[in-house]
């Protein structure tokens, strides 16, 4: 395949185009190690490998798009969170991805799973979880799911609603079935994040506001219904955070409350949720802190708070979601046409268009979310040229990296991978332009194994009852 890309041009465009966040980088062939899965690497020919097998390989087994996990990484990443807040229980968020093997895998590293749906729910059964540690969320969850809930014995539900709180305290006592509680709260803070993903400012869809009193009367609801056991507060601020700081206001909020609480019913709850919302690496740009400083930052904030209330430290849980699977997995694209996009003022972009997009991850057309991308298949000796790797889909925004160096001879025929691709990728893909959602597998020790397997367009025909 050749080319008549004008490197020198294109890197000198390439450089004043750029975010001020995106380096030039020295070599971009190389990876930035703490963007990807413990066991990727390149091989002397510049090839991605993960935990021992290339991706050259993995394409020709398994076709593309498709995510590919590292096993042994994502089960690393859920150990270090039980490791790092021992005595406390973690919950992995079965929305940022949920299949029966990452449920397993998981269940056997020492977590619990919070679902959101029946049908994260029912994985969660299927795969033959320990419910009792699975927790039921959702601000609208339906009578059904609420007693698929309770028949199926979750371990807690989170209400949200004083709706729901009627409604789950009739259902209860109507199953005979005891239900125990934990009330969602927002706590005013505005996590350092997208709006989209920003839930516990006040103005927005989610759990009952400290300020406004409502958190206090959702708390008094659920102690006086009598198939009911609260245990706890719950609050989550938000998604990919990075700075303690608005946990730390967030918890001291919310345990003030907790205090307020067992002053005025005589009962101190035995349990209380901070969420999750950890943030991961996307591109260069981003630092995340590791489990263990969270869990020194967020335990010295809670023992100080409770110490200066005189109540006792509640057992404590968090929710992380992309942090155990994010980074654990990344997108395996082929691409198909390369373009070089005319702009004002003389300049040119680099449209590099793969086999997937939007429907595959939909997280940067949705939240202007940034990620980053390398040629997989072979070392380039070429220039770096900044690019935009987009999909196949009929939308203008249909773009799945914005902006990353890539070799300025990228040709279609050229796999790309783009890492931290395990979170909210293929749980929240789509079938826009009728277009088969791609398969999710695990290489574990130079093995790969289908998780989830491709869908067809058989599959998605056989929706289609005429
Ligand atoms: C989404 C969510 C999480 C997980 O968020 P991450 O950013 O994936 O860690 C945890 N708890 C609740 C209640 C959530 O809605």
């Amino acid at each position: 395949m050749t080319h008549t890309h004008v490197a020198g041009s294109i890197h000198a465009d390439a450089t004043s185009r750029a975010p001020s966040w995106l380096a030039l980088p020295e070599d971009v062939n190389a990876l930035l190690p703490r963007l990807w899965s413990a066991n990727a690497a390149k091989d002397a020919d510049g090839v991605l490998t993960v935990a021992g097998m290339s991706v050259t390989e993995l394409a020709d087994r398994v076709g593309t798009p498709a995510y590919v996990v590292d096993e042994a990484d994502l089960r690393a990443r859920a150990r270090a969170f039980a490791e790092a807040f021992a005595g406390w229980e973690i919950y992995y968020a079965a929305k940022s991805f949920l299949c029966t093997a990452v449920a397993r895998w998981v269940s056997e590293e020492g977590l619990g799973i919070d679902v959101c749906s029946s049908g994260e729910l029912a994985v969660a059964q299927r795969a033959g979880v320990d419910l009792r540690r699975v927790g039921l969320h959702g601000n609208n969850k339906s009578v059904a799911e609420l007693r698929h809930g309770l028949t199926a014995g979750v371990g807690r539900i989170i209400v949200d609603s004083f709706d729901e709180i009627a409604r789950l305290s009739a259902l209860a006592e109507e199953l005979q079935l005891r239900a125990r509680v934990m009330v969602r709260v927002t706590t005013g803070v505005e996590a350092h994040t997208h709006e989209y993903i920003a839930t516990a400012h006040e103005d927005q869809k989610f759990g009952f506001s400290i300020a406004g009193g409502q958190a206090a009367e959702a708390l008094a609801a659920c102690h006086h219904a009598s198939w009911l056991d609260l245990v706890g507060i719950h609050s989550h601020i938000g998604s990919q955070i990075f700075e303690p700081d608005g946990f730390e206001v967030a918890t001291r909020r919310t345990l003030r409350l907790h205090a307020d609480f067992a002053q005025s019913s005589g009962v101190e709850l035995p349990e209380l949720d901070l969420g999750g919302g950890f943030g991961i690496a996307y591109t260069s740009a981003d630092t995340p802190s590791t489990p263990q400083a969270l869990a020194t930052a967020l335990r010295g904030i809670i023992d100080a708070e409770c110490a200066s209330l005189g109540i006792t430290v509640p057992h404590l849980s968090i929710e992380p979601g992309r942090a155990i699977s994010g980074p654990s997995a990344f997108a395996l694209y082929r691409v198909g046409t390369v373009k070089q996009v005319l702009l004002d003022g003389g300049t040119s972009r680099l449209y590099v268009a793969v086999d997937g997009g939007m429907s595959d991850n939909i997280r940067t057309a949705l939240y202007a979310a940034e990620y980053s991308a390398t040629v997989a298949n072979r070392r380039s000796d070429a220039p770096p040229a900044l690019a935009r790797v987009v999909g196949m889909h009929c939308e203008g925004g249909d773009i799945l990296v914005r902006d990353e160096f890539l070799p300025a001879d990228v040709a279609p025929g050229d796999l790309i991978a783009v890492p931290a691709s395990g979170a909210y990728s293929r749980s929240m893909a789509s079938n826009y332009n009728h277009v088969p959602r791609p398969p999710v597998v695990a290489v574990t020790s130079g093995e790969v194994r289908t998780l989830i397997r491709r869908e067809t367009i058989e599959d998605l025909l056989a929706l289609d009852v005429g």
